[in-house]
Order: structure tokens, then C-alpha cells, then sequence
């Protein structure tokens, strides 16, 4: 097909938060799917706070994006043309097409949408990967049972929003935590959760000691930093701690100033019989079909919101990332290709 192809490539590796120069728009030439491949054209981009990491080049659980490539990332996509039997033009596919308009693939991973059942960006959010994570992160890891409390943050967005919303379907007390007061009345109103808690204001830990007056038996655990320091003293004897993610720390270019608190949190998880436990979302992969029968359940009964934040195309990607990070999205992050 004739044609150029839009990327947004990684410039440079960030230092601490990431900037515009770190990224660069370019045009390519369109590419040519060979013998068994397709080439796809991307409807709708995903952005996760774990590109940032995947920005650096320290060893992780998965390489680093390489300079001068597009970033790698999450796509609703369609099929233009199709050497591949298992798929035709016009079908549409959730893919990892990264950051680009056009890519390559050779049909291995992806999974045929049908925009009937559900609006196709849902597969980039409560029906992707970010609600898989919620759900195999909180039913493994969290054992949420009824009346018991549970906290998170990050909790308007994808995952902590999931997270909350199958503690309330699992009877336990939610209380939510996020920036600023429009997601606060956003989980008290539109989610139902049972108290949320701003964490800017200086007198967080306060508030979050007011609205968790039985302790908390689950954290999870999506950003660290304040509000860990917050939620660490009122952790109740055996409560459990999925570690999803730090993203308060993603930007940090050096360890914390301080004291190394690492003796005290020994200590605790002795005596109170703490269970951290870290995980990424693929330990979870097995369970798709469970997950995908629950949340369309839920998503049907009205027991499970979402909300969306989109932003119009590619060329917004990079700020919208950037902003991502610092809490300006409110909802699942998409960009509308
Ligand atoms: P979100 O859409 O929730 O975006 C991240 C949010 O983090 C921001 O909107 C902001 O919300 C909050 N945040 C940023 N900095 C701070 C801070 N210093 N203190 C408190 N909150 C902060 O992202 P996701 O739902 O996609 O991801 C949530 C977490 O889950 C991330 O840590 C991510 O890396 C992790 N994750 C882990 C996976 C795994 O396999 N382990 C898979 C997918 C996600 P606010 O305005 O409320 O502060």
C-alpha cells in the first residue's frame, strides 16, 4: 500500500520526568506485510504508567523501548490487508501496535473484537489488560472478604477504580484515594465507594486515619511513596498488600532521601503477619476467561463504571503521557489515533 506512516519515536531516555524533546514525530514509509502477516492500522492507543519504565534502559521484567523506535504500546486496530488466513480487512483487533498509525503483525496475540458486545476502547481498559490486573491482583493476592476494609489509590483510574468496585462487589468497606476533590466526589458519588481521600492536602494521613477507623486488612498498592507512608501504620494484623505499581516513584533518578525505613517495615511484616506480595499482570493470564464472564457481568448489571479520558490524535501522545504520571488523566488514558 502506498502511502507514509506516522511514529512517535523515543528521542532520548528521560532524566527523571519525561519532556516533549524525549519524543519525536516522524514519517516512514508505509510498511509491507509478507507471507502470513497483516498490516494494521491503529483506532485507538493505549497509555500505562509502565512505558516510563520501559523509557529507561535499568533491567525489568520486560527490554526497554529502543531510541529511535516508536514506543511500544496497546492498540484497538483494524485490518487493512491480511496475507495471514485467520483475518480480513476490516476486522478489528486489539493489538500491540505501539505508537505509530500502521504496524506489522504476524497474527500471534491478537484477539478479534466485536464492537457489538462492547465499545471497542474497552479492551484497552476494564476489559483489557488494566482490568485484568485489578481482578487477578486483587482475587489472588488481596482475598477480599466481606466486611473488611480495603484502600487504593490511583483510584479513579483504570485499575484502582476496578479494584474498588469489586472490593464493594466482594461486601468489603472501600475507601478510595486520589488527586484532587473531583475524583474524590467522583468515588464517593458515581463509584459509591464508602469514603475517598485526597492525597495533596497535607493533612492526608489524617483523613485517611479518620475514614479507616477498623485499620486496613488490603492495600493495594499502585503508587508507594506518601501515601504508603500514610497507609503502613494502619495496616492490620494479616492484611494483604498486592504490589502493582509505584507510580509516585517512576520519575525518581536516585533513592529516597532519609532514613532507610527497611528495618521497620521488616519488623511489621513480622509481627503483624503482613503479606506483600508483587505481581505483573501476564501471572494472571489464565484467568481471562473468568475475568472477561465477571466484568462483562458486572459491566451488564451496572455494578462496574469506567471512565475514559481520550485525547484526539497521535501528536497528543506525548503530553498526554507526560501528564499521565502527575495524575491529569481522570479515567483510562487513550489516545484516539
Ligand atoms: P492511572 O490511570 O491510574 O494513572 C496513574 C495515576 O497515578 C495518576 O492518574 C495519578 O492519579 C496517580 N499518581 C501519580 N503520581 C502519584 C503520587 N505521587 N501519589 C499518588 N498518586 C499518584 O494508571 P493505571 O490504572 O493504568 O495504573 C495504576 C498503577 O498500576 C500504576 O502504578 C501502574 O504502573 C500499575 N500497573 C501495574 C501492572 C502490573 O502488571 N503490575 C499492570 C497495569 C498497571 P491521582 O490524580 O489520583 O493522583
Amino acid at each position: 500500500m502506498a502511502g507514509k506512516n506516522r511514529q512517535v519515536v523515543l528521542a532520548s531516555r528521560p532524566q527523571g520526568e519525561p519532556v516533549p524533546a524525549n519524543f519525536s514525530i516522524v514519517e516512514t514509509d508505509m510498511p509491507s506485510p509478507r507471507d502470513g502477516e497483516i498490516l494494521l492500522k491503529a483506532l485507538y492507543l493505549s497509555l500505562d504508567p509502565y512505558m516510563r519504565g520501559r523509557m529507561s534502559d535499568a533491567r525489568s521484567y520486560v527490554p526497554p523501548f529502543a531510541v529511535g523506535e516508536p514506543l511500544g504500546g496497546g492498540t484497538v486496530s483494524e485490518v487493512v490487508t491480511s496475507n495471514n488466513s485467520r483475518f480480513a480487512p476490516g476486522d478489528i483487533v486489539s493489538a500491540f501496535g505501539g505508537w505509530q498509525q500502521y504496524s506489522i503483525s504476524d497474527g500471534a496475540g491478537l484477539i478479534k473484537l466485536d464492537p457489538r458486545l462492547a465499545p471497542l476502547t474497552t479492551a484497552l481498559g476494564v476489559l483489557g489488560m488494566p482490568g485484568l490486573t485489578a481482578y487477578g491482583g486483587l482475587l489472588n493476592i488481596g482475598d477480599p472478604k466481606p466486611g473488611e476494609t480495603l484502600v487504593v489509590a490511583a483510584a479513579t483510574g483504570p485499575v484502582g477504580s476496578a479494584v474498588a468496585q469489586i472490593g464493594k462487589i466482594k461486601g468489603c468497606r472501600v475507601v478510595g484515594i486520589a488527586g484532587g476533590e473531583e475524583k474524590t466526589r467522583y468515588l464517593t458519588g458515581e463509584l459509591g465507594l464508602d469514603a475517598a481521600i485526597n492525597h495533596r492536602p497535607e493533612n492526608m494521613k489524617a483523613e485517611l486515619k479518620a475514614a479507616c477507623p477498623n485499620g486496613i486488612d488490603i492495600y493495594f498498592e499502585n503508587v508507594g511513596g506518601a501515601v504508603w507512608d500514610a497507609v503502613f501504620p494502619l495496616l492490620n494484623n494479616f492484611a494483604r498488600i498486592p504490589v502493582c505499581g509505584l507510580v509516585a516513584n517512576y520519575n525518581d533518578t536516585a533513592p529516597p532521601q532519609g532514613p532507610d525505613k527497611s528495618t521497620l517495615l521488616m519488623r511489621s511484616i513480622l509481627v503483624k503477619r503482613l503479606r506483600l506480595q508483587g505481581f505483573i499482570v501476564t501471572d494472571f493470564l489464565k484467568q481471562t476467561p473468568e475475568f472477561i464472564r465477571d466484568m462483562a457481568t458486572w459491566l451488564r448489571e451496572g455494578k462496574m463504571k469506567y471512565r475514559e479520558d481520550i485525547v484526539e490524535g497521535l501528536e497528543a501522545a506525548p503530553e498526554a503521557f507526560i501528564g499521565l504520571l502527575k495524575g491529569k488523566n481522570f479515567g483510562k488514558l487513550i489516545v484516539k489515533v
